[in-house]
């Protein structure tokens, strides 16, 4: 295995498929950047490998897999520009789960961001999940299990992750060749997530960092200017929105740390505390299928505009 830091949860998928009593289909949970969707392809690698220790590395199927190339194993994700998985992927995956595996063994599929499957591609895959034919495996990965219906939910087998401790986020971030000073930095928001830290940086890097700061910090009560400018800052895309509102949270929470510490009164604490939530209201919405993201990044302007300015 190379996934850092799920040791248990390996070593108990590892467990059930050797024992023959590995169910047709999981579930895996958790927060985003944790290794999920990592560990699902390492664990294919294991099933598919035909080395002495799977996954060897070595084999022609661990390279395949490597590859991207291994005829018994389809990765499944949220395609450039997509909102959603929708049903002609999902009919996809049903003819491939039906068909025999190339090595006379299982295919598998992984779905990464199952949370974006269509409801029309949820219902589609229901049968599938159910009774998967042959000895096809399916994989569902998401850190929105409540975004997938019910029927879907109780035809899989959930593995839970957990956020990785510190010292396993610092060598996954290690293998990303990030010195100890930068780590030391990120770890702390990190949140037990080596994606979310590798994000932050990102972000941290960017120029605009300084433009959002100096917008929210200009916010006043009723003003709209400020608002719309702030609102410009926040990004256009979904991705960008999600990192900067996340990077304010977080930039937020250790300021109100920091305050308290510092013994700042209790009502600097309560504007702090609403401007999280305002941040989080709006992180929600971003969610949600196709919210109208200039307006909701406004809206979120004006909200956190009218508990009053925030320095920075
Ligand atoms: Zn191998």
């Amino acid at each position: 295995m190379r996934t850092i830091g799920h040791e248990a949860t390996w070593n108990a998928l590892d467990r059930a498929f050797r024992d023959d009593r590995l169910a047709h289909a999981l579930l895996f949970t958790g927060a985003p950047g944790i290794g999920k969707a990592l560990l699902a392809v390492d664990f294919a690698t294991r099933i598919l490998c035909r080395g002495e220790a799977p996954p060897c590395g070595d084999c022609n199927r661990c390279r395949q897999v490597e590859a991207r190339t291994h005829p018994d194993l389809r990765l499944i994700g949220l395609s450039e520009g997509k909102k959603e998985i929708g049903v002609d992927t999902a009919r996809d995956i049903k003819r491939f789960a039906q068909m025999h595996g190339f090595g006379g063994d299982a295919k598998i599929v992984i779905i990464d961001e199952a949370h974006r499957l269509s409801i029309a591609a949820q219902n589609a895959l229901l049968k599938t999940l159910e009774e998967p034919p042959g000895r096809a495996l399916l994989i569902l990965v998401t850190e929105s299990p409540g975004a997938l219906l019910s029927t879907v939910r109780s035809r899989c087998q959930r593995i839970v992750f957990r956020p990785l401790d510190d010292e396993h986020v610092r060598s996954v971030l290690r293998h990303h060749k990030l010195d100890d000073d930068e780590i030391d930095r990120l770890l702390p928001i990190a949140q037990g997530s080596p994606g979310r830290a590798l994000a932050l940086r990102e972000l941290l890097a960017e120029p605009d960092i300084e433009l959002l700061q100096r917008t929210v910090a200009g916010l006043r009560p009723g003003q709209y200017g400020p608002a719309v400018e702030f609102a410009g800052a926040l990004g256009r895309t979904e991705q960008e929105m999600t990192a900067r509102l996340a990077l304010l949270e977080e930039l937020m929470q250790q300021q109100l740390v920091e305050a308290l510490r510092a013994g700042r009164t209790r009502e600097f604490a309560d504007a702090e505390l609403r401007r999280l939530a305002v941040l989080s209201d709006a992180r929600v919405l971003l969610r949600r299928r196709n919210p109208n993201r200039p307006l909701l990044a406004e809206a979120t302007a004006i909200r956190l505009g009218a508990i009053s300015g925030h320095d920075f």
